[in-house]
């Protein structure tokens, strides 16, 4: 695997290599099982598998989630090689960011950065696509790998995909979400939980599979599950919720009833630590 540290690094890896055809994953590093799944995935479909580690400021509305992000470059990089990904490019911020970040471009994703996590977490989404569109530019993969764990990120870069870098026509490959044995979605902020935070953290699973799932629940207007749902997590330890949303998968909009098509979206504190979630409900 080849260690790019900088933007020339990178163009002259992409330069040699002018057929081969590349599966791109974006992460933030603290590489746990399902950014493997996207890896193992791209490895199967492209000839060549670009990986970026990069905890990118602007996404970040909160200095300390940004200050307290794991970094485990020595024992992603193990990983990274053992799963025979051909290069990995790990950007300074001049890279990323060449004129600073006080005046970045809006990118117009259709409102989609407005709503759910966009709400609570004012300009996360720009950044997330201030950074996509800059290593997209640069990289031109194929196919680029992003988890439904974060479900909404994933209509986002689509719409970005769409919106700005339609002549590149990448292919938008979505893995699903990796759970632990008791349902918890791997995330790199588990890290930050302790162990009985993580045994806690699953009841969001549990729930849901347990409760919401339930087919007695189909005549039940989405408040008064989202209302009963939100209080058996604060009577359960958690530290708060920032929202619990039964919407339309396609508009991201709150639907009242769910016998079409539904999916719950999730953010809560637990520990001091952000979860979010999501599942479609069946
Ligand atoms: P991150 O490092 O958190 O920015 O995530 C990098 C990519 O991995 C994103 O596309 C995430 O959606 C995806 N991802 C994170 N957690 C999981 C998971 N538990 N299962 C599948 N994909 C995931």
């Amino acid at each position: 695997m080849v260690i790019i540290s900088n933007l020339s690094g990178l163009e002259d890896v992409l330069n040699s290599m002018e057929h081969k055809s590349i599966g791109y994953v974006p992460t933030m590093g603290a590489l746990h099982e399902g950014h493997l799944s996207l890896i193992q995935l791209a490895r199967k479909q492209s000839t060549f598998v670009l990986v970026t580690i990069y905890v990118n400021p602007t996404q970040f509305n909160n200095r300390k989630d940004f200050d307290k992000y794991p970094n485990t470059l020595d024992a992603d990089i193990r990983i990274l090689e053992s799963e025979k990904v051909d290069a990995l490019y790990v950007p300074t911020f001049e890279d990323v960011y060449p004129n600073g970040t006080d005046r970045l471009p809006y990118f117009d994703i259709n409102n989609l950065d407005l709503i759910l996590e966009g709400k609570y977490r004012p300009g996360h989404f720009q950044g997330v696509c201030s950074v996509l569109h800059r290593f997209i530019s640069l990289i031109k993969p194929a196919k680029l790998y992003l988890g439904e764990k974060d479900f909404q990120q994933v209509k986002v870069v689509d719409t970005l995909l769409k919106n700005y870098l339609n002549e590149l026509d990448v292919d938008l490959v979505v893995g699903p979400t990796v759970r632990d044995a008791k349902g918890l979605a791997l995330s790199s902020r588990n890290k930050n939980l302790s162990i009985q935070g993580i045994e806690r953290a699953s009841f969001l699973y549990q729930y849901v599979h347990n409760q919401i799932m339930h087919s007695q629940f189909k005549n039940e207007d989405s408040r008064q599950i989202e209302l009963r749902f939100n209080e058996f997590l604060l009577m359960n330890g958690f530290d708060s919720v920032d929202y619990i949303i039964i919407a339309d998968p396609n508009t991201l909009k709150p639907i009242s009833d769910f016998n079409s098509q539904a999916r719950i979206f999730i953010a809560v504190f637990l520990e001091g630590v952000r979860l979010i979630d999501n599942f479609e409900l069946l």
